[in-house]
Order: structure tokens, then sequence, then C-alpha cells
């Protein structure tokens, strides 16, 4: 569903973040993309939702090469794919249930749909009886599990996860990464980019190290730490 062949991204001369890179993620899996600091891991993720587009390569999404594809096209790609960042970005000043309300208005969904939508999107991350709190009422895992919920609006192929647990500590972190070990079993491919050594270890998923735009290691039930 997601496949990059001989992916090459400079942002600047004689520096790749991206180095010549193949990658291939099927649909329903679940894989933690993890490296120091300036590996390329965002640049993966930008690529995927088409925020930038590679020097040379391709990148299949849905079958579809998205290197080709014209910028008219891109929100009906994005629609497929749920992002979560590390700092939840929620409006402060609407509730939760004001949150989701305002996203799925902006889609176009009827009224009808979003008031039966939203209890259920509530339902699936946990957080049913706070839909009236605003987003500093909450605690930060449940501000993650908003914004995990509005992810889900889409109902996405995809969920692009970029460092969720950052802002979290051990126990909500592993929390958070349970509820995508959840979504994912619903069929959902999971993406997560972390520096979390001990949820990486414990849930054992496919795990893809990154190394100056390289990809060093790509193995499925993969620890944080090449053994
Ligand atoms: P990571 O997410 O693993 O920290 P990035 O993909 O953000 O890595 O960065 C990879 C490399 O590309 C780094 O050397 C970084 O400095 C560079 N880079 C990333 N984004 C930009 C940008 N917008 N402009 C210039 N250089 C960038």
């Amino acid at each position: 569903m997601v496949e990059f062949k001989e992916i090459s991204k400079s942002y600047k001369k004689g520096y790749l973040a991206l180095d010549n890179v193949d990658l291939k993620i099927d649909q329903g899996e679940f894989v933690f993309v993890i490296g120091e600091s300036g590996a390329g891991k965002s640049t993966l993720i930008k690529l995927i939702l088409k925020e930038e587009n590679p020097d040379s390569g391709k990148i299949y999404l849905f079958d579809e090469d998205i290197t080709k594809v014209r910028n008219r096209k891109i929100p009906i790609i994005r629609k497929q794919i749920g992002v979560v960042f590390q700092d939840f970005r929620l409006l402060e000043n609407k509730t939760v249930y004001g949150n989701l309300q305002y996203v799925m208005q902006n889609l176009g969904y009827s009224r009808k749909y979003i008031k039966q939508e939203i209890p259920k999107l509530l339902k699936s991350v946990k957080l049913v009886g706070k839909e009236k709190s605003y987003p500093h009422q909450l605690s930060g895992g449940e501000q993650q599990r908003v914004s995990i919920a509005r992810a889900l609006i889409v109902k996405p192929k995809i969920i692009i996860a970029d460092e969720p647990t950052g802002n979290l500590d051990p126990k909500t972190s592993r929390e958070i990464a349970d509820l995508l070990v959840e979504i994912n079993k619903d069929g959902t491919t999971v993406i997560m980019i972390t520096h979390e050594n001990d949820i990486v270890n414990d849930l054992c998923k496919r795990v893809i190290r990154l190394d100056r735009g390289k990809i060093v290691r790509d193995e499925v039930g993969g620890k944080y730490e090449e053994n």
C-alpha cells in the first residue's frame, strides 16, 4: 500500500535526507520507524503525505504513483491517511466534541452523520464522558486520544503517528501505543515514529531504522537496539 522505489530527497545540495530508499509497507502492518534526530524519519512521512516531493524515485500509495499526481488531487490522497502529532494540535477554544465536529463540518459531513459518529469515535478511543471538556481540562494522554479520534474521522487506511508519545509519561505512552495497536487490529496500517525503546521492545512489531537517510535495519518483531 506504501512503496518507495529508489527514493532520494535532499533539501540542500550535497546532503541526502533520504538516500536511495526502497521500502514496502502492506495493508494492516504496524511499523515503527526509529533513528537518531536528522536520520530522515520526518522526511519519509512528508513524502507519503506529499508534503514534499523526492528528487528521484517513485512512491506508490494505494498502487498509484503519487510523485506524478497533480496538486489538485493531493487532498484526496490525504483523506485516506490519518495523522497524529506529538503536540496534539487541538483547538483550545473548542470542547472535545467541538474539535471533532469542527473537522467533520469542514469535511462536509451531514449534521446527522456527525451526531451519530462522534459518540462512536469517542468510544473507540475510550473518551466517553469527556465530550464537554476543553483540551486544557484533559491530561496529555486524553488530549492525544482526542487527536487519534480526529485522525479516525475519515476512516483512514493508514495512520501516521509522528512521535505520538513524545510529550507523555511512560505509562500514558504505553496506553497510547496500545490504542494504536487496537486500531491496527481492525486492519488500519499504522506507521509510528518513536524514540521509546520500551514500547518498541514490548510490542515486537516491524522496526525500520533509518541512519543518515538510509534504511539500516528492517526487521519484523524487531527490538529498538540491534541484538
Ligand atoms: P528526523 O525526522 O529523523 O529527525 P528529518 O527527516 O527531519 O529527520 O531530517 C533529515 C535531514 O534533512 C536532516 O539533516 C535535516 O536537517 C534535513 N532537513 C529536514 N527538513 C528540512 C528542511 N525543511 N530544510 C532543510 N533541511 C531539512
